[in-house]
């Protein structure tokens, strides 16, 4: 007979490194938390910088209020924050962050360094982080005002994900769509991506709008075809704003960047439904370009879904499904009959 299994408490550093690699799966789930550090920080130049799609080398840099000195020595440990107190607040968070866990997870499979300098401090400071701990000591030295954050050898710790993410080439592509949509939804910030040592791949202006940065990412092609959408309602506390593509754009992959209150998520049910509506105006098995940014009372909304708020709740769904659809309806119905308009004239 099998003897039972003797039941032992994990280790805390085995247990943090395991969340640590449910909420960053790769390296781009760790640099839309870092964006999103940035953006929370006010930022308004953030660049971008990668070696072999960011499993060696991911690096960001931040003009935003920078982090104390004071608080260096915990920044990296799990659940602390400098946004959430209670929480009650979690009802009404308008920033990105609010658990505290990027960096403690980052910290727990990858080296990072941060360099960071507030604008009352007389010079910036220097801090390594292993496990959720400082790493020697803080020290003083030359630098702009906001965060520098470097994460080198992801993953060195998760031979399974390691393995997994073969591809530097691949993990490029999703660090692109990453920061290209982050760059469309926030075009007033200007946001740099490049390759260690080789030219930007992306970059966008400060106050730039959202069809320009579309032309930069995306090309012409789309950026000409785009047509605004906007939807108010009162009731359902809902705005939505963002353009799509016309019924002259089709594409075999299209492309959907979705945020709700700001964040960068996804959808299967907005996502089919746009689909839905399209496939009726589109050549077969071709789709559209569709930035949709949808705001919602934050009470409707549960951002406490999973560690990489990438899945988010709300209420209401049906409904605000329902109202893009017909609003999308609507476009493509006046473009297609403008066009038919135009041809017979
Ligand atoms: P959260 O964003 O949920 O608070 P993080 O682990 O992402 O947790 O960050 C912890 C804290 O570190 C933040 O609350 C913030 O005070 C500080 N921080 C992180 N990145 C930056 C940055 N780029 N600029 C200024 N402060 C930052
Ligand atoms: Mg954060």
């Amino acid at each position: 007979m099998n003897e039972p299994g003797v039941i032992r408490k994990l280790s805390e550093d085995v247990v943090n490194r395991i969340a640590a690699g449910e909420i960053v799966q790769r390296p781009a789930n760790a640099l839309k938390e870092l964006i999103e550090n940035s953006l929370d920080a006010h930022s308004t130049n953030i660049i971008i910088t990668v070696k072999a799609g960011g499993l060696k080398y991911l690096q960001i840099q931040d003009n935003g209020t920078g982090i104390r000195n004071e608080d260096l020595e915990i920044v990296c440990e799990r659940f602390t924050t400098s946004k959430l107190r209670q929480y009650d607040d979690l009802k009404q968070i308008s920033t990105y962050g609010f658990r505290g866990e990027a960096l403690a997870s980052i910290s727990h499979i990858a080296h990072l360094t941060i360099l960071t300098k507030t604008g009352i401090a007389k010079c910036a400071y220097k801090a390594s982080y292993k496990d959720g701990k400082l790493l020697g000591p803080i020290k003083a030295c030359a630098g702009n005002n906001g965060t520098q954050i470097t994460v080198e050898d992801l993953f060195y710790n998760v031979i399974a994900r390691k393995k997994a993410l073969r591809s530097p080439s691949e993990e490029y592509s999703h660090i692109m769509e990453v920061v290209g949509a982050y760059a469309i939804h926030n075009s007033s910030i200007a946001f740099t991506l490049k390759k260690f040592g080789e030219n930007t791949d992306i970059k966008t202006p400060t106050n730039s709008s959202v069809i320009e940065n579309v032309r930069i990412i995306h090309g012409n092609q789309i950026a000409r075809e785009l047509m605004e959408v906007e939807i108010k309602d009162s009731t359902l506390k809902l705005l939505v704003q963002g353009h799509i593509t016309n019924v002259n754009y089709s594409h075999k992959k299209g492309t959907m960047l979705l945020f709700i209150n700001h964040r960068l998520v996804d959808s299967q049910a907005i996502r089919k439904a746009v689909d839905s509506i399209y496939s009726t105006y589109l050549p077969r098995n071709t789709h559209a370009f569709v930035y949709l940014s949808i705001e919602l009372d934050p009470r409707n909304v549960d951002v406490n879904v999973h560690p990489t708020k990438h899945e988010v709740q709300f209420l209401y769904e049906e409904q605000i499904i329902e109202k893009i659809k017909s609003c999308i309806e609507s476009k493509l119905l006046s473009c297609n009959s403008t066009r038919i308009m135009y041809t017979q004239a």
